[in-house]
C-alpha cells in the first residue's frame, strides 16, 4: 500500500496555508526512484487525470523501485480555477523551483515541493497541458544540463510529437521543477498535453501512457510497449508576446509550420483600431498559443519552438 503523507505550507499575515497530499509506492531498495507531479498549473486537468489514471492502474508489487507522487501541486488554484498562478500571492509556481524557505507562498510551496518529493528522486516528472486559455501541441521539455542524456531518452520515451531542448541561457522559463531538479543532478522532464481546459480523452491517455513508457524504460515498471516514431527535436523558444493590452486574433494553428516574416496574428485595441501584426522572426512550430482574445500588456501570445 502506499504510503500517504501530507506537506504542509503555511499560510502568512492571517491567509490559509495548505496541505498538499503526496504518495509514496515501492520500495526505493528495489531500484531507482521517480518523482511524478501534476497540478503545478491549476486548470491542467488531462495532466492530472492521466496522473491518477495511471496511479489507479498501479501494481504496485510489479515496481522495481520507488515513485514519490504528488497528484495535486498548486491546490489553491485548481479550487479557484486560477490560471498560469498561485492565488495566494499571483505567482506562477512554475517559475519559483527550488523554491525558498523564507519566501512568498508559492516560493514556500515550491520549497517544499522540491526538498520533500524531487530532492529524493533519480529521475522526475512533471505532467502539464496547455492551461485554461492556452491551447498546445503535444510536447515534452528537458534542460541543458548535466544530466541532460538522460534527460532527453526520458523525453524521446514519453513518446509525444515534439521534444525541445531548453537552454539556459536563451530560455523565458526559469525557475520550471524540471530545470531545477535537472540543476541539482536529477535527469528530468515536463510533459505538455492538452489545454484550454478541456478533459479529452485522447490527452489524458497520451500523458497516462508517457508516464508507463519512461517508467519502463528505466526498468521501474516491467513490460515494454511498441515504439513510437521518433519526435521531432526542437531546439530553442521563441515567444512571442504583444506591446499593447487589447485583443488577440490568432492566424495560425498550433503544430503548424511557420515560416520567418510570416503574420501569425494581431493584436487591436478594443474599439478595432491601431491594429499590432505579431510577426515570427524564425521559423518554426507554435507549440502553444494563447486563445483568449484579452491580452495584457506585454501579454504571451504563442511559444514558437524553433529547430
Ligand atoms: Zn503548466
Amino acid at each position: 500500500m502506499a504510503q500517504v503523507l501530507n506537506i504542509r505550507v503555511d499560510g502568512a499575515d492571517g491567509l490559509v496555508g495548505t496541505d498538499v497530499p503526496f504518495h509514496i509506492y515501492g520500495d526505493p531498495d528495489r531500484g531507482p526512484t521517480v518523482s511524478l507531479m501534476a497540478g503545478v498549473h491549476g486548470c491542467e486537468y488531462t495532466s492530472m487525470l492521466g496522473l491518477r489514471r495511471f496511479l489507479a492502474g498501479l501494481d504496485e508489487t510489479a515496481l522495481r523501485g520507488s515513485l514519490r507522487v504528488v497528484p495535486m501541486a498548486n491546490i489553491s488554484a485548481f479550487h479557484a480555477r486560477a490560471a498560469f498562478v498561485v492565488p495566494n500571492d499571483g505567482l506562477n509556481l512554475n517559475r519559483c523551483f527550488p523554491g525558498d524557505p523564507n519566501g512568498s507562498f508559492s516560493e514556500r510551496l515550491a520549497h517544499a515541493l522540491f526538498e520533500t518529493v524531487i530532492r529524493h528522486a533519480d529521475y522526475h516528472i512533471d505532467l502539464h497541458a496547455g492551461d485554461q486559455v492556452e491551447d498546445l501541441e503535444p510536447f515534452t521539455i528537458y534542460d541543458a544540463s548535466n544530466v541532460e542524456e538522460q534527460s532527453r531518452a526520458m523525453a524521446f520515451a514519453y513518446g509525444l510529437g515534439y521534444v525541445v531542448r531548453d537552454s539556459h541561457s536563451a530560455s523565458p522559463i526559469a525557475g520550471t521543477s524540471s530545470a531545477a531538479a535537472a540543476a541539482a543532478g536529477i535527469a528530468s522532464i515536463t510533459a505538455e498535453v492538452g489545454g484550454r481546459g478541456l478533459v479529452d480523452e485522447i490527452s489524458v491517455r497520451l500523458h497516462e501512457e508517457g508516464i508507463k513508457r519512461v517508467l519502463s524504460m528505466l526498468g521501474v515498471l516491467p513490460g515494454t510497449f511498441p515504439p513510437v516514431p521518433d519526435p521531432v527535436e526542437l531546439d530553442h523558444w521563441v515567444w512571442l508576446r504583444s506591446t499593447d493590452a487589447g485583443w488577440w486574433t490568432s492566424h495560425v494553428s498550433v503544430g503548424d509550420q511557420v515560416l520567418a516574416g510570416t503574420v501569425v496574428g494581431t493584436v487591436s485595441a478594443l474599439d478595432g483600431s491601431a491594429v499590432e501584426e505579431i510577426i515570427a522572426p524564425e521559423s518554426g512550430v507554435p507549440l502553444f498559443l494563447t486563445t483568449s482574445p484579452a491580452v495584457a500588456k506585454d501579454g504571451l501570445l504563442l511559444g514558437l519552438g524553433v529547430q
